[in-house]
């Protein structure tokens, strides 16, 4: 969600003011078949169920996303979107897929466990069964009492954050009343990523940062050197959930790391207590990764409803989201929800045979988890490098971005206008 503000930021402040601001008649007519079109003919659940069981999860640069490419440039010409293509936007790095994978504790008894292989990590080369082995380094003095101990262990490492008893819904519907507040409130009031307060140190927690990741590297060169068989990560997340993340970089010449899997804390503390408790445990598991390599670039899926006023055709109005997710689920509040909204925004006004006097160009973004690099080079490629801010000629003729990433849920607002300065 963050993220989300930052791309809206980011493209937001390349549109231009003049255009951004000229006064638009709403035309009564044409809102109704748009209301009757999404309300009584919508495919937007369809959608949804492609993106998201069909295609499957949509790592950067996996299959899943390749095949979700390729169905949504289908959907958009099936719609009648002109020029829809997915489009390059530069190199990304390498492709990453799972193919197997299996884990459970076998010893002192079985129990099946959830993890899942990180990002970008190779697999196990077949069924391995061995015993654990709890790897607590909090400094580089840490790293030498393990030497000599961990030839083919699979490592445990600490839970920083043991998920704690939550007494709070996971979300709540707000009521009109506080709609209204929200949508009532000034300009700049509410913290958003473009005015939060500056960070009192914001170069301490830089270091801490750099300081943890830079040990987490000689935790795992080290533990690579010393021949231990895979490592068992604790993922963020309670109750089964695990978040996953990368185990290595995306890049072609990344540095080989230990197989590895991201595991339900709940699992991993038990683990962690059994074997504090000087009980032999014993995992059992078994992942098969591939890798890619033929194609380094990334893309985004891009398409248009060409405006059809002499003089408004060439400005641009865009709407989009970000196509990929993370690899073990499917992504459907983050963010295939937002795609489905965009494409069936495009669905809705071919299908009512309106003729937008702007070009409306639907965007749906690649390689954002990783850092927005879909959208941001959107930008670069086609309106600005905000590092120069030299502008290219088709940035005068952005007129807005709509951006989604907010999750599930309706969107919801207040039926009054908000008054802004
Ligand atoms: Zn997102």
């Amino acid at each position: 969600m963050q993220k989300f503000l930052l791309t809206l930021v980011a493209v937001g402040a390349l549109v231009s003011p003049t255009l951004a601001q000229t006064p638009e008649k709403t035309d009564p007519a044409a809102l109704a078949k748009i209301k009757d079109e999404g309300l009584n003919r919508s495919k937007v659940m369809e959608t949804a169920f492609y993106l998201t069981d069909v295609c499957g999860p949509r790592l950067a640069g996996s299959e899943g996303l390749a095949r979700a490419n390729a169905w949504a440039k289908k959907r958009l010409t099936d719609y009648g979107l002109a020029n829809a293509n997915v489009e390059a936007w530069g190199d990304f790095g390498r492709g990453w897929d799972i193919d197997k994978s299996y884990v459970a504790m076998t010893a002192p008894y079985y129990h099946a466990m959830i993890g899942v292989p990180k990002a970008w990590t190779p697999g196990t080369g077949g069924s391995l069964r061995k015993q654990v082995a709890y790897v607590n380094v909090k400094a580089e003095a840490d790293l030498e009492k393990y030497k000599g101990q961990l030839r083919d262990k699979i490592v445990l490492l600490p839970v920083a954050t043991p998920p704690q008893p939550n007494f709070e819904p996971d979300a709540k519907r707000l009521t009109a009343d506080e709609l209204q507040k929200m949508a009532d409130a000034p300009a700049g009031g509410a913290p958003t990523a473009a005015n939060r307060p500056a960070e009192a140190n914001p170069e301490a927690r830089r270091a801490a940062m750099l300081a943890a990741r830079e040990l987490r590297q000689k935790l795992g060169d080290m533990l690579l050197a010393e021949g231990a068989a895979a490592v068992l990560s604790p993922g963020r997340g309670s109750d089964g959930t695990v978040f996953t993340t990368n185990g290595a970089p995306y890049a072609a010449d990344a540095k080989p790391v230990l197989p590895e899997l991201e595991m339900s804390s709940e699992d991993q503390l038990r683990l962690i207590r059994l074997v504090d408790a000087g009980v032999p445990v014993e995992v059992e598991m078994e992942t098969k990764t591939h890798f890619q390599t033929q194609d380094l670039k990334g893309y985004n899926v891009v398409a248009e409803i060409p405006g059809t006023d002499k003089k408004l055709k060439s400005e641009v109005v865009m709407l989009g989201g970000h196509l990929d997710s993370w690899h073990a689920a499917t992504g459907a509040t983050d963010n295939a929800a937002g795609c489905a909204v965009m494409l069936e925004a495009v669905r809705i006004l071919k299908a009512t045979g309106l003729k937008p006097r702007r070009t409306i160009r639907v965007a749906l973004w690649g390689e954002e988890e990783e850092g927005l690099h879909g959208s941001r080079n959107y930008v670069k490629n086609h309106f600005a490098d905000p590092a120069t801010m030299v502008l290219k000629p088709d940035h005068e003729k952005l007129a807005a971005y709509f951006n989604l990433d907010n999750g599930g849920g309706k969107i919801r607002a207040s039926t009054r206008r908000a008054t802004r300065p």
